[in-house]
């Protein structure tokens, strides 16, 4: 649905009016279209770690305008701050202020990305202390970007080193436009064997994917994005949602398959579909999702339990079908949609943020044995996202949920859909049991 304030202060009175009053003045996001340039003008590599050499190495390969050291006044399209050495708080000080008298030359919709390992894995407490401040540096930092500007991080888990293939692959995606709406997240990648993808247009393609719920909303415009990255569809929804399916079905060329997700085959007649009608299953969505919203003090039965059912418990039987299937040579890259209402809890949603809550669970959990068969399980946790769901919410009570990130405005169902066509590819081969939130930085909760 459309933002009616986002258009009206983008200029003449409106727009004055809103900068005198110090209200939300959202900016238009730069999203990704095929064929656009990874980035528009130089990027700025800080850090004096050999891997920020190597880092700067690597994007000089890509034929982007590299600079190791700022130049005054000019319009920077992105700032990466290598801080994958720090190993004492104080150690940060230097980067970190280099980087800062360069935040003002960051042109609009430009991006900040910070590379630094997890604190999990240090080796003593000031360098678990060193690794833990970047967090709350990026995460500030996002808030303060302006213009559609954002900021994130990747954390290099293990062996992962800032020029290793996970990390490349997880920093063209944060660079890009298809994460306009991803802003103060850290990807967490492994050394892992993410796979660099030939064909930068089509990185899906080859590959068959299954999208649930994908008549209409966030899980056609899944479906409409995994089609331009190449990938050939099986398309999931509900007999009532026929029509609406097999339009989706036709636009994108893949076929339909009418099936409630809570029946407890769902996960044998999806692969039996997948297999018998294009020979794989490569990629497994599982968007669909329904809200039944109380408060828990009026929760009953029936709200309580097709919730449940529905997010979370058709999720595990389907996996568990395609992790037990020998027709399936390796496990598919599973991608699940959560909701930031799973992380920050959401009044009038006791039984849906619980459902939600437990994909990222079963994320975590399931990772290591889709690793074992070749697999990857992942999750996106969307925030406030323009959908028909979020068109039911009151009007006032929309307008606040709308502006409570640091991006100031809803995000699209293709900005979900960019994150998990990327989740689903090869190139983020080093990424499995992460929750990677979709939702402009939420100010509130999480
Ligand atoms: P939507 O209601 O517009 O679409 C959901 C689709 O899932 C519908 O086509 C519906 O028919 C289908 N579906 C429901 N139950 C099914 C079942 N048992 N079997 C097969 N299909 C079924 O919702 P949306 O806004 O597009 O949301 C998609 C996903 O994103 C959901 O999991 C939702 O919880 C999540 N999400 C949405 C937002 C948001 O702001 N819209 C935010 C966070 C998370």
């Amino acid at each position: 649905m459309t933002d009616t304030y986002a258009q009206l202060v983008k200029k003449g009175p409106a727009k004055r009016l809103a900068r005198k009053l110090g209200l939300p003045q959202p900016a238009a996001l730069r999203r990704y279209e095929p064929g656009q340039p990874l980035v528009t003008g130089p990027v700025l590599v800080q850090g004096s770690s050999s891997g920020a050499d190597d880092l700067a190495a690597a994007l000089l390969g890509w034929d982007l305008d590299v600079r190791r050291h700022a130049v005054p006044r000019e319009k920077l399209a992105a700032i990466i701050l290598g801080l994958d050495a720090v190993s004492r708080p104080e150690d940060l000080e230097t980067p970190v202020l280099a980087a800062a008298a360069s935040l003002r030359d960051l042109a609009p919709g430009g991006r900040v990305i910070t590379i630094s390992r997890p604190a999990l894995d240090a080796e003593s407490p000031a360098a678990a202390a060193a690794r833990q401040a970047v967090d709350g540096l990026l995460r500030s930092l996002a808030k303060e970007l302006r213009a559609g500007a954002t900021g994130n991080g990747i954390l290099l888990a293990g062996a992962a080193a800032p020029a290793s293939p996970g990390a490349l692959a997880a920093l063209q995606f944060l660079l890009s436009g298809r994460s306009a709406f991803v802003d103060g997240q850290f990807l967490t990648v492994g050394a892992g064997d993410a796979v660099p993808t030939g064909n930068v247009d089509k990185p899906l393609a080859g590959k068959t994917a299954v999208v649930t719920g994908a008549a209409r909303g966030i899980g056609a415009a899944i479906a409409r994005t995994l089609h331009r990255d190449g990938a050939t569809l099986v398309l999931v929804d509900v007999p009532a949602a026929g029509d609406h399916l097999a339009a989706v079905a036709n636009e994108v060329r893949g076929t339909a398959l009418q099936l409630d997700i809570s029946t407890e085959d769902a996960g044998r007649r999806i692969i039996s579909h997948a297999l018998q009608r294009h020979g794989s299953l490569d990629i497994m969505v599982h968007n669909a999702g329904i809200t039944r919203d109380k408060l828990l003090a009026n929760m009953d039965h029936a709200r309580w339990s097709s919730v449940i059912n529905i997010n979370i418990a058709a999720q595990l039987r389907i996996n568990d079908a395609v992790l037990a299937d020998d027709r399936l040579a390796t496990a598919p890259r599973i991608v699940s949609v959560s909701s930031t209402s799973g992380i920050a809890g959401n009044r009038g949603q006791t039984n849906y943020a619980a459902s939600k809550a437990g994909v990222i669970g079963m994320v975590r959990a399931t990772a290591p044995l889709a690793a074992a068969k070749g697999g990857a399980v992942n999750a996106v946790a969307p925030g406030f996202i323009e959908t028909d769901m979020t068109a039911r919410i009151p009007f006032a009570v929309r307008e606040v949920a709308r502006r409570l990130n640091s991006l100031q405005q809803g995000g699209l169902p293709v900005d979900v859909a960019e994150t998990i066509a990327f989740l689903a590819s090869d190139a983020a081969g080093g990424i499995n049991g992460e929750v990677v939130r979709v939702c402009g930085q939420n100010l509130v909760g999480a």
